[in-house]
């Protein structure tokens, strides 16, 4: 496969994250929860990182929560971002706790900054994929 032929950026699916891109096809954010002390984790974790137990089942998150940082890309590091370039990804603190990394879209003349209110989005990458990404709370893109 030749890179710049690709027109996504999509990883091979191990089968631990599975639960988390299936969730994605039905516009859901699946997350892990540990059965020991209930601490929410980012996908696809094998053991729970605040006590070690092993025994992690998939919840559907909310779907919001803050901005914990960002940045802004200003050149396209492969050909399918070429046409979008400024775009900012961003790293959102879920309300439930875990982090998760994904585009924030804007619209014209939205401010965002560090604390931000967002809500999660989809958009469809291929026939089978769907990725999210994240939009201010009071966007309705
Ligand atoms: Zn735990």
């Amino acid at each position: 496969m030749k890179f710049a032929e690709q027109s996504v950026v999509w990883p091979e699916i191990k089968e631990v994250a599975k639960p988390f891109y299936e969730g994605m096809q039905q516009h859901k954010i699946m997350i892990q929860q540990c059965s020991n002390c209930s601490t929410h984790l980012p996908p696809a974790q094998l053991v729970c990182d605040h006590c070690g137990c092993d025994d992690l089942t998939w919840v559907e998150a909310d779907g919001s929560g803050e901005i914990y940082t960002y940045v802004v890309y200003h050149r396209s590091f492969h050909p399918a971002f070429n046409d979008q370039v400024p775009y900012i990804v961003a790293l959102v603190e879920l309300k439930e706790g875990p982090r998760l990394m994904g585009q924030l879209k804007l619209k014209e003349g939205q401010i965002y900054k560090v604390g931000s209110t967002v809500v999660t989005g989809f958009h469809k990458i291929d026939k089978n994929n769907e990725l999210l990404y994240f939009q201010l709370e009071d966007g309705d893109s």
